[in-house]
């Protein structure tokens, strides 16, 4: 179905909607930050999420603050550690039925396996716990290197950190532009997934298992 890869060496995967959904962090940043900002405030719940939700709007996405918990903690005076958070949402973390075994499988067939978010390190952490060992890198955008994007920079740098050309790594991922067309743009092989089936291309994976249909380990 897919034209075959040849010489990759290194699988690379985004996180939130690639190996997860996103539900912790949004119940993270929707649900904790406001309901913490309320108790230690001493206010309901909506007028703390109201002004939550302005805070981070005037901060806005290009801003590296955005992705930093510890800078919002700080901000809003919340006498709270983000590990404390997190425990607390902790059941809402799912990794995508897919996962594992196709996990396993690259790794089983030799190729690094590592991650190229744009999240911050602490989410990445405790989103893939239980499959963390299935990576030799984890590269955070946010953490490594201060960037709020994969721009074609950080895909580059990633290379280069591996000793690998980009032709001989693949990378997945649910952002257009950040998973897709920028490390296309370097020489990376890189495949969009869309979970939801709406778009169809030669590059457009609607699971993860079709990366084993391109590696060529189907049916093995
Ligand atoms: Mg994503």
């Amino acid at each position: 179905m897919h034209e075959q890869l040849e010489g990759i060496r290194v699988v690379s995967f985004d996180v939130d909607g690639t190996l997860t959904d996103k539900k912790f962090v949004d119940e993270v940043w929707l649900r904790g930050i406001p309901e913490i900002y309320a108790e230690t405030h001493d206010m309901s719940f909506e007028d703390a999420f109201k002004i939550v939700m302005e805070a981070y709007e005037e901060v806005g996405e290009n801003s590296i603050e955005w992705y930093l918990i510890d800078y919002w903690l700080q901000r809003f005076q919340l006498n709270v550690s983000y590990e404390n958070i997190f425990e607390r949402f902790k059941h809402e973390i799912r990794v995508y039925p897919e996962v594992e075994s196709v996990l396993q499988r690259l790794s089983a067939a030799g190729y690094e396996l590592i991650i190229c978010s744009n999240a911050a390190r602490e989410f990445i952490d405790v989103q893939i716990a239980d499959i963390k060992h299935y990576f030799s890198r984890i590269f955070s955008a946010v953490s490594d290197f201060r960037q709020v994007k994969k721009s074609n920079d950080f895909y580059l740098e990633v290379c280069k950190i591996l000793g690998v050309e980009p032709q001989e790594v693949v990378h997945v991922g649910d952002h257009w532009v950040f998973d897709f067309l920028n490390p296309r743009k370097v020489g990376i092989n890189a495949f969009f997934l869309d979970r939801r089936g709406e778009k169809y291309g030669a590059f457009i994976i609607k699971s993860l298992e079709e990366l084993l249909d391109i590696l060529g380990l189907d049916g093995a």
